[in-house]
Formats: C-alpha cells, structure tokens, sequence
C-alpha cells in the first residue's frame, strides 16, 4: 500500500483509504510487532488510530497522502493490494470512487 501505481490502478499517494478505514486494521501480526515504530504511534499491538485513521498517515486523504513509517508498516500494510476487490471496496466506501 501507499505505492504509486500507475495504469487502471489507483495511485495510492492520491488515496489512502486503506489507512483510514478501520482503526482494527492496521495490526501487527507474524513475527513482526513494529518494534521500529515510534511507541506513540502504537496501541496495544496495533498502529494508533485517530478515529479510522492510522495515526502514521500524513497528508490529505484524497488528494496527496503518505505513510510516516512507511519502511516499518505491518504487515497488513505491506499485503494490501492496490486495485485489488479490497481496494476498490474501501476507496468506495469513502467516497474516492464510485
Ligand atoms: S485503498 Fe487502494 S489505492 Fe488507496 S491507498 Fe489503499 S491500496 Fe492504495
Ligand atoms: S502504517 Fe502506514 S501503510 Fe499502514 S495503515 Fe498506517 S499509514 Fe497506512
């Protein structure tokens, strides 16, 4: 996720839905406990969310977005697919697609 895309694939340093959809997602799992997160950036083995949204996301959801731990984001994260059935599901539910 929040790897620019190109094609029929939604660009998603345009997006960032994914990130602040749910605040149960963004959670560490396998071995993987984000260690190299900032501690105020993490919640009882999750990322923080304000509200739906991760607390890492930075910039305006929609428009121009990107992730502050990028190169430490859970696993989730790194599996979250862009232009997947989940994506579109997500964009759409908040309203960057119809
Ligand atoms: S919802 Fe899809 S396009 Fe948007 S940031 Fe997530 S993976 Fe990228
Ligand atoms: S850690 Fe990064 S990629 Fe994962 S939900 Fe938060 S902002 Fe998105």
């Amino acid at each position: 996720m929040l790897m620019p895309m190109t094609g029929d694939v939604p660009d998603c340093e345009s997006c960032g839905a994914c990130c602040a959809y749910s605040w149960e997602w963004p959670t560490f799992i396998g071995d993987w406990d984000g260690e190299e997160i900032m501690e105020h950036l993490k919640e009882d083995g999750r990322m923080r969310c304000n509200g739906n949204r991760c607390a890492a996301l930075m910039g305006t959801l929609g428009e121009s977005v990107f992730c502050s731990v990028y190169e430490h984001r859970p696993l989730v994260c790194r599996e979250f697919t862009a232009g997947s059935d989940a994506c579109h599901t997500v964009r759409s539910q908040l309203g960057l697609q119809d």
